[in-house]
């Protein structure tokens, strides 16, 4: 019986173009990998800056694990908590212009765990509709329901808020940097329009954290406070080129966290050596601007030169830069073109995108080049021509 209904919700998957293949990669050079032994320039992670290959990660990671043990042995709150955990809460504290952060092993959890502890005892939960899967799931292990406003629609969220019950606390969600889309979010008037209903403002700036701000901090970092944005989630295994997550807020929101969220109490701390890693990322962040400076200076080539070629790119400022196809079987027909041109490039369909917006999400980092930017909108120019013609 089970089985028949696995199959049944498979096939499905597969007659809409939905299916996803699983391959497998090794690394070739700074941008590049090894798939299906081709060949490929890497234009769907997420390591903006280029530093997840970056050899003196590596060996922070291996000094902490000689120093600090592989694993940690135990979670936080038992005996898991180690020094270089402790240090590098102090360290993205002091980069996002928060008094605490709390240290987590993925962002997905971090997210569960805010979710859970913020969005109990009947809160109501406001979400942009593009928010990410976890900040959706993390509403439902708290038992709450999420009203999704339109995406990025201010007015939208303020017919929901003022229609909302008085008596029960009231909770904003939105992603800094949205991942399917890259557009970033209106954190000032979120952050208003929360006050302004006495409702508390978390922003998810996963994409954000090491690629905008002045320092790297972020969509939200030190250009607002704890006061206008009371909970800031921040990820590590994009920008940062790590692994993990955290939670920066006040001493209220980080006890609460500490005591009260299960994604946080039940589960092993992460291995030490990997906070190692992103404590020397931080480094790397605060003194070579120049990965920052050159990732923008790729961002602007590919939005000028992009859209003089007529490519439907969507209004990103970010290295997320997707090219909207519409079509699930049309995107996948371009990524694999793409990819057998020797150009690995995301293809995101429903339900991870809204039906009909099927897209080519390609992702800029500061370890590509120029030439190869040039290459690739220059083969998504002929892909486009020959549909035409
Ligand atoms: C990637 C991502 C997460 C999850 O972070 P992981 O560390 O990969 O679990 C959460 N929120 C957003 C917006 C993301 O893009």
């Amino acid at each position: 019986m089970w089985r028949d209904t696995l199959a049944r919700r498979l096939e499905t998957r597969r007659a809409e173009s939905l299916w996803r293949n699983r391959a497998m990669y090794r690394p070739a050079g700074d941008a590049g990998l090894v798939g299906n032994s081709r060949r490929l320039h890497d234009f769907a992670g997420n390591d903006y800056l280029g530093l997840a290959r970056d050899s003196r990660l590596a060996e922070a990671q291996a000094e902490g694990a000689r120093r600090h043990g592989t694993g940690a042995r135990a979670s936080h709150l038992v005996c898991g908590h180690l020094l270089p955990h402790h240090a590098l809460e102090e360290r993205l504290a002091a980069l996002t212009g928060r008094p605490r952060a709390l240290l987590f092993s993925t962002g997905y959890m971090a997210n569960l765990a805010v979710l859970q502890v913020l969005g109990s005892d009947g809160t109501q939960v406001f979400q942009d509709r593009l928010n990410h899967a976890s900040l959706l799931d993390g509403a439902a292990l708290a038992g709450a329901r999420s009203r999704r406003f339109h995406h990025a629609d201010l007015a939208d969220l303020e017919r929901l808020l003022a229609r909302a019950r008085a008596d029960v606390p009231r909770l904003v969600v939105s992603d800094g940097v949205f991942s399917m889309d890259g557009d970033v979010a209106d954190v000032a008037a979120l952050a208003t329009l929360a006050q302004r209903h006495a409702a508390a403002l978390v922003i998810d700036d996963a994409h954000g954290i090491g690629v905008l701000g002045d320092h790297g901090d972020g969509s939200v970092g030190w250009r607002h406070d704890t006061r206008q944005v009371p909970v800031l989630v921040g990820t590590l295994g994009k920008a940062l080129g790590s692994a993990g997550a955290f939670v920066a807020g006040d001493d209220l929101l980080i006890d609460a966290l500490t005591q009260l969220a299960r994604p946080y109490i039940y589960t092993t701390a992460q291995p030490p050596g990997v906070a190692c890693a992103t404590l020397r990322a931080l480094d790397i962040l605060a003194a070579e601007p120049e990965r920052r400076r050159h990732l923008q200076a790729l961002i602007d080539h590919w939005r000028s030169r992009g859209a003089a070629l007529g490519l439907p790119l969507l209004p990103s400022p970010t290295p997320i830069q997707p090219v909207r196809l519409g079509d699930s079987a049309r995107t996948l027909h371009w990524a694999r073109r793409l990819h057998e041109q020797g150009f690995l490039v995301g293809a995101i369909r429903p339900p991870t995108v809204p039906r009909g917006q099927a897209r080519l999400r390609i992702t800029l980092s500061a370890a590509h080049d120029r030439d190869t930017l040039d290459d690739l909108l220059d083969r998504l120019a002929a892909l486009a021509a020959e549909e035409a013609s």
